[in-house]
């Protein structure tokens, strides 16, 4: 039996529900494959703030850092919206991707065959999708200095500065080759370049790197346009390769791809310990009510499986799992409609572990 020690971070609203659902998942998987799992739990988030009076405490992050991988549900709530920026909840995400190296972010968007009629795009458009987003995530504008609020002239000034460096573009491009390399071979780049210098930086270290790739189809495409091509062509990506605001966006909007925010997950990945999350927020317009979904959380721990613990097949059961369920007419509220069986967080969580117990039974 492997042993693999986890930190779970549930952080603020829905955090804490979807991450309920998660970990029942990762331990039922876990025991099927013969892993055993070492958890524990810390404050992050809003949550820590109420608590210690900081989002995350310096022993979370050394914790996190000797973990086999973290697993955090989701930070921010409007009670923390007029802290100063280094103590909002959303800063403990950053201290995390910067300490930790993760500077890698995979979003994967697939259709899910059940949700084909849910989603508010024609099911023609969403179907067989399968995209995957390679965010770069420890740069960037979200990282650059300086940044600073300041009075001029009776009103106020705000300045964020976007940066990168060649390696900086460089490391993050070569992930997303040898994803590609993986997948179906197509790299689509993502930029500003008519406009921003960072941009042109960023379009010149990939086209010279793309040398190295004999194998890959890359091509540039500006991210206006990327918008755009997302909802009218989806199918035409298999790896978008982006900036860390560009990928926050994109990602977002390719998650209604699927029919929900509440269906994508997430894996950042760096040199040490990677972390799993879902993409969505705290959502606190439905937090505490049993409304949330939890397929992102339990999909993200199926992306756990398969990048931090390499294994692909437990990884997949989870996926198939939450195709069944799907199949089977299970829905929470963000993707009811007549006809179907409206679920709450926990139920959906314990349809899926039930799922995952057949199937254990009849491989058997
Ligand atoms: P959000 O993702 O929390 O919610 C956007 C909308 O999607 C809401 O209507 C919400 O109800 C719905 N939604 C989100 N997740 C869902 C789920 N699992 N099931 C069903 N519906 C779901 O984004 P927001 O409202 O812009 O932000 C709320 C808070 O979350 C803010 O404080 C923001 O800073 C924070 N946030 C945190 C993260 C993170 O922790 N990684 C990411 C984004 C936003």
């Amino acid at each position: 039996m492997t042993a693999r020690k986890i930190i779970v971070l549930p952080g603020d609203g829905i955090g804490a529900e979807v991450t309920r659902a998660a970990m029942a998942v990762l331990e039922t998987v876990a025991e099927q494959f013969d892993v055993s799992i070492q958890r524990e739990e810390f404050l992050v988030g809003g949550a820590s703030i109420d608590a210690y009076g900081v989002p995350i405490q310096d022993d979370v992050l050394d914790a996190c850092k000797e973990a086999d991988a973290v697993f955090l549900g989701a930070v921010g709530g409007p009670q923390w919206d007029d802290v100063p920026r280094e103590k909002r909840p959303e800063a403990a995400l950053l201290r995390l991707r910067k300490e930790l190296g993760l500077f890698t972010n995979f979003r994967p968007v697939k259709a899910y065959a059940p949700l084909l009629n849910e989603s508010t795009l024609r099911s023609d458009i969403v179907e067989d999708i399968d995209i995957l987003v390679v965010r770069e995530l420890t740069g960037g504008i979200y990282f650059g200095q300086p940044r600073f609020t300041e009075q001029v002239n009776g009103e106020e000034r705000a300045v964020d500065t976007m940066e990168y460096r060649t390696s900086e573009i460089e490391r993050i491009t070569r992930v997303a080759f040898e994803a590609a390399s993986r997948r179906r071979n197509k790299v689509t780049s993502v930029d500003k370049a008519n406009i921003l210098a960072t941009s042109r930086l960023w379009r010149k270290t990939v086209s010279e790197l793309a040398a190295d790739y004999t194998d890959l189809e890359v091509e540039h495409m500006l991210v206006d346009n990327c918008a755009m091509q997302l909802v009218r062509y989806p199918r035409q990506f298999d790896v978008i390769l982006t900036s860390n605001m560009f990928g926050d966006i994109l990602s977002d909007e390719a998650a209604m791809l699927t029919g929900s925010l509440g269906l994508l997950p997430s894996a950042s990945l760096g040199d040490g310990t990677a972390m799993y999350e879902p993409v969505h927020g705290s959502a606190p317009d439905i937090a505490g009510q049993d409304l949330a979904n939890p397929l992102a959380a339990i999909a993200s721990v199926a992306l756990m499986f398969r990048y931090s613990f390499n294994l692909e097949q437990a990884a997949s059961t989870i996926e198939q799992a939450i195709d069944d369920v799907l199949r089977s007419g299970v829905r929470t509220k963000d993707l009811h409609t007549d006809g179907k069986l409206l679920v709450g967080t926990a139920e959906m969580g314990e349809r899926i572990v039930e799922k995952l117990q057949i199937a254990t039974v009849n491989k058997d």
